[in-house]
């Protein structure tokens, strides 16, 4: 028998309602499903007292003892008293409301434990509301006297009856009756090596711990589970799409790929030109390219993919060259248009499109005139057909997982893909949000850039700064004022972008300020844009809409009002927007007088660190908001319920080589029927390892 054959219909207590409920809400159905319900937090109830020792600054304490009294107290509300004695004093446990239940499910003689925090009433101990059990022997007891779970609850579980209490007596049922059928298959020598507890163990600790080091190893035993399937699948899968799609062989048009080249207003450095080659081998192999390229802001990842851009059309396909704004996209436009122009039929799809303009984008990709579009995430709309697409470029994109990539596939395309992003992602997050690409780093940044100064100043330092804005802008300099708000709002202090606007624009009279934010149309914005980058404006302030990708050299100033409330990362990509050109660059961060000391120690981190791998590693450390967190919340959480990606770090990089070569040793028919099926059932990434590891171990 195993568990995840065994219906939780087999704990008493859950019947056909319940297990839909289950079902419905937690997608639990199995007795495994269940005991991996992860609690939510532990509450520490094992002090077990004598009620003579009791005080009321205690905080959780149990007690053991006999009811010796059941008093209703009809006014003010409705109250049930229930006296315990444990030889040494009297204890009072109080209820509010339900007290018809109480009334019935107590009674004189039982033995109880009472848990909760003591408080002090007329010189008695009471409890209000405390967590109980019916003993005779303490080591039944799930709700007092011990380290208790308590599990994350919806409304739909409360409705029906499904607590913590309800929980633990169930998770206590299903551990002592089938933990035994518990069976896990992870190779022994890693357990050994990873020092992980016995895997039964774990899912009993993981409900019933006995002290706080338990409730860790478990969790450990657990993620390394977790870890281990789902490195399995990556690699499976990765194998599977290595087989299942062929590339036609690409020419290499040498000659023609050296003119581009050459036209480019720059050398390669060669961080870049190894990114270049990585890709270009891709391109070139049989296999299908899944490739991400990291780079900090501004180290020049677009001229990579625009020569691997060139290579895929100079040898007969098409690309298409996605980016996440419109602004972006038609910056990547012009600079496209302009070197790769003159080589073949450069087009842009834009939101603004007439119905004309875009009937003759549409039929001049079909009819497989032109070799490059450009756009926004339009580009992949049903009536957009390719004749040839081989190559996929996408820019900025943090939330491209890998289902969305199995799906692809399954589509029936088979284009490499090449997605690039400047959020440095830690190497453990990259693993298990990027898992299945391969990933190309450049590190250093094009040569003649002097490092962005970064200064951290309260609010009320703000005259200074504007002296400085002022010198600047009067030697021909440009600069960036970004504000987290547009509109005013009455329940925030924040100053917004259309406040600070109106101030920039009285203080500053011999410049012309304008105001760029999310809720323009693309026009508005493009056109804005547009002026700034021919300095025909001087001071753009906006929200945080230039966040990627703008380039504009000639500006050397960026000021961000309420950094508090930005993610470091983050910040970092707005000091990408400056230090672009040869003038020095400044990153004034704006903190408000109230914004408390461990915010200001966190931004302060920035004044001396600008490699942006180690920004995103110390975001993911405190947490900090922005990206990082979305993406943990968003590709992260609902993967794994107990890995965690800042503590298991090392764990996570180490067992990833350990899972390849075991199954590297194993052999494995990745087209067989079995396995093809698992990957195409509805939810890819749950389950879908450890089956296919099953199957196979
Ligand atoms: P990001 O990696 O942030 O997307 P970009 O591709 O926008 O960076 O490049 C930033 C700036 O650096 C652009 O102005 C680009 O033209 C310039 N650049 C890129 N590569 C080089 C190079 N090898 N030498 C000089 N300038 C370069
Ligand atoms: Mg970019």
């Amino acid at each position: 028998m195993k568990l995840s054959d065994i219906s939780i219909k087999n704990i008493p207590g859950i019947g056909d309602k319940k297990f839909s409920v289950f079902a419905g809400e937690l997608d639990i159905r199995t007795v495994e499903d269940l005991l991996f319900f992860r609690p939510r937090r532990y509450i520490d109830r094992s002090a077990l007292l004598k009620i003579k020792d009791i005080r009321p600054s205690q905080n959780e304490i149990s007690v053991i003892g006999e009811i010796t009294g059941i008093t209703s107290i009809k006014t003010p509300r409705n109250i049930l008293k229930i006296e315990i004695s444990d030889g040494t004093g009297i204890l009072e446990g109080i209820f509010f409301g339900g007290i018809k239940y109480f009334a019935k499910i107590f009674e004189s003689g039982d033995t109880v434990i009472f848990s909760g925090k003591p408080e002090l009433n007329y010189g008695r101990i009471k409890i209000v509301h405390p967590e109980f059990d019916f003993i005779y022997d303490k080591n039944d007891a799930v709700n007092t006297a011990r380290i208790v779970p308590v599990y994350p609850l919806t409304e739909t579980l409360r409705n029906n009856f499904i607590n913590s209490r309800f929980l633990r007596k169930i998770m206590k049922y299903a551990a002592d009756n089938f933990i035994k059928y518990a069976d896990c298959r992870i190779p022994d020598k890693l357990i050994v090596k990873y020092n992980l507890i016995e895997y039964k163990k774990a899912l009993f600790y993981t409900h019933f711990p006995e002290n706080e080091q338990q409730i860790e190893s478990s969790r450990k035993r657990l993620a390394f589970n977790e870890l281990f399937y789902y490195v399995f699948f990556i690699n499976i899968s990765k194998e599977l799409n290595r087989k299942k799609v062929f590339k036609a062989q690409i020419q290499f048009n040498e000659e023609k790929f050296n003119a581009v080249q050459e036209n480019l207003p720059f050398k390669l450095i060669s961080d870049q030109e190894n990114a270049l080659q990585e890709i270009k081998k891709d391109i070139l192999s049989p296999d299908p390219m899944n490739r991400l390229l990291q780079g900090d802001v501004g180290s020049g990842k677009t001229v990579v993919a625009v020569l691997a851009i060139a290579i895929h059309v100079l040898g007969g396909g098409q690309a298409a060259f996605m980016a996440p704004t419109e602004v972006l996209a038609r910056q990547h436009f012009y600079f496209c248009e302009k070197y790769l122009g003159p080589f073949f039929k450069v087009d842009y799809l834009s939101g603004s499109n007439t119905a004309s303009e875009r009937e003759n984008i549409y039929l001049n990709l079909e009819n497989g005139t032109t070799g490059l579009i450009i756009g926004t995430h339009a580009l992949f709309q049903e009536n957009v057909k390719f004749k040839n697409l081989k190559f996929i470029v996408i820019d900025e994109q943090h939330r491209f997982g890998v289902e969305q990539r199995l799906r692809l596939y399954e589509k029936g395309r088979t284009p490499d893909l090449l997605v690039m992003t400047a959020t440095p992602i830690p190497r453990s997050l990259a693993l298990t949000v990027f898992g299945d690409l391969d990933v190309s780093v450049i590190r250093e940044k094009p040569a003649g850039r002097q490092p962005v100064k970064t200064l951290l100043f309260s609010e009320n330092r703000m005259k200074g700064v504007y002296n400085s804005i002022n010198k600047y802008l009067s030697t021909g300099r440009q600069c960036y004022y970004v504000l987290p708000l547009i509109e005013e709002s009455e329940k925030s202090d924040l100053k917004s972008a259309k406040e600070m606007y109106n101030k920039l624009t009285g203080m500053f009279k011999e410049h012309r300020v304008a105001i760029l934010h999310g809720k323009m149309n693309s026009e508005e914005k493009i056109s804005i844009m547009n002026e700034f980058k021919l300095n025909e404006i001087q001071i753009l302030v906006s929200t945080t809409v230039i966040e990627v990708g703008i380039d504009v050299p000639n500006a050397n100033i960026i000021v961000v009002h309420h950094a508090e409330r930005f993610g470091l990362s983050q910040l970092h990509q707005l000091r990408g927007r400056v230090g672009r050109g040869e003038h020095e660059s400044f990153c004034v961060l704006i903190y408000p007088e109230s914004c408390d000391p461990e915010t200001v120690e966190r931004l302060s981190f920035l004044e001396n660190c600008s490699d942006g791998f180690l920004i995103s590693e110390k975001d993911l450390q405190t947490r900090g908001s922005g990206q990082l967190t979305g993406l943990i919340q968003h590709g992260f959480k609902s993967e794994f319920d107990f890995l965690n990606p800042v503590d298991d770090t090392e764990m996570i990089i180490n067992a990833r080589n350990d899972i390849s070569a075991i199954i590297s040793t194993m052999n494995i028919d990745v087209e067989s029927d079995n396995i093809k099926r698992i990957i195409s059932e509805k939810n890819i990434l749950k389950n879908s390892g450890e089956k296919i590891y099953s199957i196979l171990s």
